[in-house]
């Protein structure tokens, strides 16, 4: 599944491509994503681009008319820019036609993905009002870790996770910035000191910058119809790693769930 650094990967891939172009026509397929298709998308034709940005896991297309055009890769959703005369590939559902040759394809066989145009404020888009802030804006501190965690009877997991206090962090980090912490994983928030929970929100920057990193060796990819851009991993140190030795003190590593998610943790090294 496409996460926060897999998104910013595809923008930064794919905006030196289709940044400054124009908008010759918009497709989608009959197939229903997530949710409905925009209404009135020929209304884009004759648009540019001005820029492309990221909020959460959205990648947004500023359009000159101050619109932003937004994409959630959901599952399984990949976004290329190829030529016009492109081979259809199946589960192709939406195209952006546009100057120079190019087009911008989403292709998402699960379809859990989905396409809205928001032609009023972005930050008040239903898909965007309601989140909290970008894990690796200075708006994300231990701080505002501390602050979040006072209000919850929660384990420390599920609130890195919950996308009300910090968009972006998926199962995979979430262990790995934990181990990084040494914090287990099912600690009460509200029990974890301020200084500890500093250490985790610098954690998660870097599991985060990391994995971004190892995306930038893909970047070529987003012209290639046959190239698999955007889904890396970086090394992992405990996730997935059940009952293997720790890397730090080579306790057998643990492996258990929180919500419905597999969790894993050094049983020595986080507490
Ligand atoms: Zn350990």
């Amino acid at each position: 599944m496409p996460e926060l650094p897999e998104v910013e990967t595809t923008r930064r891939g794919v905006a030196p491509l289709v940044t400054g172009l124009t908008i010759k026509q918009a497709w989608h397929s009959d197939l229903n994503m997530r949710f409905p298709w925009p209404e009135n998308m020929s209304h884009m034709v004759g648009l540019h681009v001005v820029d492309v940005k990221r909020r959460a896991k959205l990648l947004m297309l500023a359009l000159s008319d101050g619109s932003h055009l937004m994409i959630h890769l959901g599952m399984s959703g990949v976004v290329r820019v190829l030529s016009h005369d492109h081979t259809e590939a199946r589960h192709d559902h939406f195209k952006l036609f546009l100057s120079q040759d190019r087009v911008l394809v989403l292709n998402d066989p699960r379809r859990f993905g989905f396409v809205d145009w928001e032609r009023g404020d972005w930050q008040q888009n239903k898909h965007i009002q309601h989140l909290g802030p970008e894990p690796l804006s200075s708006a994300f501190d231990g701080a505002h870790l501390h602050a979040q965690a006072q209000r919850k009877s929660q384990v420390i997991k599920s609130m890195i996770m919950d996308n009300h206090v910090v968009v972006g962090v998926g199962n995979i980090y979430a262990s790995e910035a934990l181990f990084k912490a040494g914090i287990h994983p099912h600690r009460q928030a509200k029990r974890i000191s301020a200084k500890r929970l500093e250490s985790l929100a610098s954690a998660i920057k870097s599991v985060l910058k990391a994995a971004i990193a190892a995306g930038g060796t893909t970047l070529k990819d987003f012209k290639q119809s046959d190239g698999k851009p955007g889904y890396f991993q970086q090394q992992l140190l405990v996730y997935g790693r059940s009952s293997q030795p720790c890397l730090q003190c080579q306790t057998r590593i643990k492996k258990t769930k929180t919500g419905q998610r597999a969790t894993f943790y050094c049983p020595r090294c986080q507490h």
